[in-house]
């Protein structure tokens, strides 16, 4: 099922963050690790919120996830469903659920990530409900 369209405000961007976008301008979702401790972190910053450690690198995510937790906003002319998503690699992120029925998303279902939305030279990221194995399996029969 096919979300409609919602204007979404573009977000703020600063030279922390900066590789960040420039790499979901290409596709790409990047997350901090820590090359001391081992732990990748988000939001991105340069410091290590685990171990302060200042020797952080970037790294291409799977964009594989789990639905952490998740609203469905009615009140507003276009429903859509805000939700924290906990990729593979250990992190958490807010986004927008697309492409799916509102009602199917769930706490613990599966959602693959992909960039889907520019605003001018920015892209912010959604995310596809992958609820059921067999939702699971015709998406991935889409993408490949
Ligand atoms: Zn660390």
């Amino acid at each position: 099922m096919a979300t409609p369209e919602r204007k979404i405000p573009a977000p703020e961007t600063n030279p922390e963050t900066k590789p960040f976008w420039e790499a979901a301008a290409q596709g790409r979702l990047l997350v901090k690790k820590c090359v001391t401790c081992g732990q990748a972190h988000f939001y991105p910053r340069a410091i290590c919120p685990f171990c302060g450690s200042d020797k952080t690198e970037w790294v291409t995510a799977s964009g594989r996830g789990t639905v952490y937790s998740y609203s469905v906003m009615r009140r507003v002319p276009v429903p859509y469903a805000l939700a924290y998503v906990t990729l593979e690699e250990g992190v958490s992120m807010m986004t927008n659920i697309v492409d799916c029925d509102l009602d199917a998303i769930r706490i613990g279902g599966g959602v693959r990530r992909q960039a889907v939305y520019i605003f001018g030279d920015r892209v912010g990221f959604l995310d596809r409900c992958l609820d059921s194995v067999l939702a699971k399996a015709n998406f991935l029969r889409q993408v490949a």
